[in-house]
C-alpha cells in the first residue's frame, strides 16, 4: 500500500487537449465491446467487504457531486483532500483536484463497519461501478484499449450471467463515472491554469519533492482541493491526519 501523498501529475497529464481525448474516447467506445468485457467479468457481489478494506484498495476518490451528497448527509468531516496531490506551486502549496473519503488507522475505508457499509445508500460512484471501472492504456500496437484493473476472483463471485438489462445499467453508470473522473481532471487543469497566471505562480516539481520531505517527517502543509469550480484549503500535517 503506498503511504504518502506523492503523485504529482507529469507534464504530459496537464494537457487539457490530451484529457479531452481521453472524454471522447470514452463517449465514443463501443457499447457492445463494453457490455462483452461486464459479459466476461460477470461479477455479483456476495458482501465480503474486502473492497473496502486496505488490503484491496487504497482510498475512494470523490467526484464533486459525490463529496456534495456525503456533505449534505453527514457533514465533512470524512472529507479529506484526495491523495496523491497533483502539483506544486512555487510557494510550496500543493493542489488537488477533488477529495476523497477518509480511512481509519489501518487503512479501511471510514464508512466501513462491523463488516458493511454504513452510509450505503449515498456510497461514492466508483463504489457503485466497482470493479467495473476500466483504465485506458495502449497495446503493443499503440492502439488504445480499455482493461478492467481490480483483482478478479480475489473478492465476490465472477462469471455470473449478467442479464442484458443489468449489463445496460452498468455500461451507462461506468461511462458516466469515467467521463466524469475526466471532465473533473479537466475543469481542474484549466482552472489552475487560470489561477497560476493571475498569482504569477508556477508549478515546480523541485517544491513538490521538498515539500512532501517536510511533510513526511511532520511538517503542516497547505493543500488546496478543487472543488464545485472553486480550491478549498487545508492545512495538514502527518500528527494530525492519523488515518495515514
Ligand atoms: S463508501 Fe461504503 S461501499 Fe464504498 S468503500 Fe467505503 S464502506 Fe465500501
Amino acid at each position: 500500500m503506498i503511504t504518502t501523498y506523492q503523485k504529482k501529475l507529469t507534464k504530459s497529464e496537464l494537457k487539457a487537449v490530451d484529457i479531452e481525448k481521453e472524454i471522447k474516447c470514452i463517449n465514443s467506445f463501443p457499447d457492445e465491446d463494453y457490455i462483452k468485457i461486464i459479459r466476461e467479468v460477470g461479477f455479483v457481489c456476495d458482501f465480503c467487504g474486502k473492497c473496502c478494506t486496505s488490503e484491496f484498495n487504497d482510498h475512494v476518490f470523490l467526484l464533486d457531486d459525490d463529496a456534495q451528497n456525503i456533505i449534505e448527509h453527514t457533514g465533512r468531516e470524512f472529507l479529506r483532500p484526495a491523495p496523491y496531490f497533483d502539483l506544486c506551486d512555487n510557494l510550496g502549496r500543493f493542489y488537488v483536484m477533488g477529495y476523497a473519503l477518509k480511512t481509519k488507522p489501518n487503512g479501511d475505508c471510514i464508512f466501513f463497519r462491523d463488516g458493511r457499509c454504513v452510509h450505503y445508500e449515498i456510497r461514492p460512484s466508483i463504489c457503485r461501478i466497482y470493479p467495473y471501472m476500466l483504465h485506458r492504456e495502449p497495446d503493443e500496437m499503440g492502439n488504445f484499449d480499455f482493461r478492467q484493473i481490480s483483482g478478479l476472483d480475489l473478492h465476490g463471485t465472477y462469471h455470473n450471467e449478467i442479464s442484458e438489462e443489468s449489463c445496460k445499467e452498468i455500461l451507462k453508470s461506468v461511462k458516466e463515472y469515467e467521463s466524469g473522473f475526466q471532465r473533473q481532471k479537466l475543469r481542474f487543469i484549466k482552472e489552475i491554469g487560470r489561477y497560476f497566471k493571475e498569482h504569477n505562480f508556477r508549478n515546480s516539481y523541485q517544491m513538490y519533492d521538498r515539500m512532501m520531505r517536510e511533510y513526511n517527517k511532520g511538517k503542516a502543509i497547505e493543500v488546496n482541493i478543487f472543488f464545485q469550480g472553486k480550491f478549498e484549503k487545508e492545512i495538514i500535517s502527518k500528527r494530525i491526519n492519523k488515518h495515514e
